[in-house]
């Protein structure tokens, strides 16, 4: 049994706790490693180490924090089979899957390059007589970052690279459930030249998050998980005055337009509702074909492209379409759901109950789901399954289609096919969700843009990486100075007035 570790100031560091997580190879249902729960006082002790190292990280100038980032992107590279591997064991997600994980998390890492750049102020020459105006952006101090299971290695970068290559150190609180290739990720950045204690990882569960929380060193803490926990970490940190962004659950919609191509509107909610076994916060869960026909000619052509779904271990490379979910009791949560939503009377017309893969009987293996005829008081429909379920929900016209997404509590991404212009266009501009796809299912912005949600899927005001991440891990100062020859003399006492 591995006995896996935190990542701090250099360091594989034991727990101390005595507290441990069963870590799962999803495909076989083994226990394969335990993972440390951090203790609150070993969460302080990183956040000292932190705070200590962060002034000399800071006092580096821009160019040469942006080449270590250079650097990182080189061995991020160099290590992709690796760190592709090791995700595809915890994780379960197929081992293409998994690389395109650590490229999206890369891309973010090329982005902050940049920083140089995006961290300029802004001068003003002569704004007043003698006077010159100018703002600095400068780092908060020591960030940190909670992160979900369902994307181990891009959601840390979306992150810890901007965090850090604008001058910050960084606590990383991973999932528990896949908490090895974030540890990589830090090695490889301090093997990319990153001063030890900049990027530290500590292992853990709510008692970890909480220490987190309560420690005044901290500045700012970035969430992504589920709507329940992104709340509670959203209040609580606001709450202690820390700058907080939290990114919850989804439910996404595709609406499907009459005029749509079909086939390729069933290939795009094939790869969107089932890749990577549904555990994506963008990926399509529900279906919205409108008039009748539009649904049966969908609903035919669902059914044979979902039947002939592989679903299988990573180990068979690119044989397989989707691999287990991580943990047995997620498996169990879906097929709840699943039963509800047969006993609420939606019409299960892919039945992916009982799949049994040779040899791995004991996997989390989930076979992928259909259901018609769902109706939006059904539980199927309310709540975030996460898993290989698409549920196809009839619309009469249009306007019924779009005023289901915009009710939906949550409002991460969602998409249209159609090659009506001016439908594209209305969707775009009255949906109220962050993210939309015209003719694109997951419609994930680049690493360049924004990636954020609306309603109960993002709380805070700023989004992922892009521009607002130099603006989440900066503060903004400006000086007014003035030189002695344009200095009056005697004191003004009324608000000074630029003449
Ligand atoms: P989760 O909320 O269970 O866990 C996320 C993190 O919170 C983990 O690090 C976990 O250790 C910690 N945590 C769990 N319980 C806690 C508690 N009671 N107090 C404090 N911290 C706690 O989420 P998950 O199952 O790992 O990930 C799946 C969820 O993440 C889904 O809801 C999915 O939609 C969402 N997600 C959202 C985005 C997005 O950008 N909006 C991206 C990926 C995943």
């Amino acid at each position: 049994m591995q006995e896996l570790t935190h990542y701090i100031n250099g360091e594989h560091v034991a727990g101390t706790s005595g507290r441990q997580a069963d870590v799962y190879n999803p495909a076989t249902g083994e226990i394969q490693a335990q993972c440390p729960l951090a203790s609150k006082s070993e969460v302080d002790r990183a956040i000292e180490i932190a705070s200590a190292a962060q002034p000399a990280w800071a006092a580096v100038n821009p160019q040469r924090r942006a080449r270590v980032m250079m650097k990182f992107v080189e061995l991020l590279n160099r290590d992709m089979d690796k760190l592709a591997l090791a995700l595809s064991r915890e994780h379960g997600k197929t081992l293409p899957d998994a690389a395109g994980d650590v490229q999206r998390g890369l891309e973010v890492v090329e982005f902050c390059i940049g920083a140089p750049h995006h961290l300029k102020g802004d001068f003003t020459d002569s704004a007043g007589p003698g006077i010159d105006m100018y703002s600095m952006k400068q780092p908060l101090g020591v960030s940190a970052g909670i992160t979900p299971f369902n994307f181990p290695a891009m959601i840390p970068m979306w992150m810890f690279a901007p965090a850090i290559v604008c001058g910050n150190a960084f606590i990383l609180k991973p999932s528990e459930r896949d908490p090895s290739v974030p540890i990589m990720l830090a090695e490889l950045i301090e093997e990319a030249g990153l001063p030890k204690g900049i990027l530290q990882v500590i292992n853990g569960d709510k008692e970890a998050v909480d220490a987190i929380l309560n420690n005044p060193t901290i500045q700012s803490v970035g969430f992504v998980g589920s709507t329940p926990i992104a709340e509670y970490i959203y209040a609580t940190g606001c709450a202690n005055g820390k700058r907080v962004q939290c990114f919850g659950g989804a439910k996404n919609h595709m609406i499907i337009m009459p005029d749509a191509d079909l086939d390729q509107a069933a290939d795009a909610l094939v790869g969107a509702g089932y890749g990577a076994a549904g555990e994506r916060c963008m990926a399509i869960s529900v279906a919205v074909p409108v008039g009748d026909e539009t649904a049966d000619r969908l609903i035919a052509k669902l059914i044979p492209r979902i039947e002939a779904l592989k679903v299988g271990p990573y180990t068979s490379g690119n044989d397989v379409d989707y691999g287990p979910v991580i943990t047995s009791a997620a498996k169990e949560n879906i097929e709840r759901l699943v039963q509800t939503g047969i006993d609420q009377g939606a019409s299960l017309v892919v039945d992916g109950r009982n799949l049994k893969i040779q040899g791995y009987e004991d996997g989390f293996f989930v076979g992928a789901h259909l259901f018609d005829n769902v109706t939006t008081d059904m539980d199927i429909y309310k709540k975030e399954i996460f898993g290989p379920v698409l549920s196809t929900v009839r619309a009469k016209n249009y306007e019924e289609a779009i005023g289901m997404a915009l009710s939906h509590e949550y409002g991460n991404g969602t998409s249209i096919f159609t090659r009506d212009g001016d439908a594209a266009r209305d969707f775009a501009n009255r949906i109220n969700i962050g993210m939309v796809g015209i003719n694109v299912p997951i419609p994930v912005p680049l690493a360049y843009h924004t990636f954020g949600g609306w309603k109960k899927s993002m709380f805070g005001d700023l989004n992922q990486h892009g521009v607002d991440s130099f603006k989440f891990y900066t503060r903004t100062k400006t000086v007014t100075s003035r030189w002695p020859s344009g200095i009056k003399e005697g004191g003004e006492f009324s608000i000074p007035v630029m003449e």
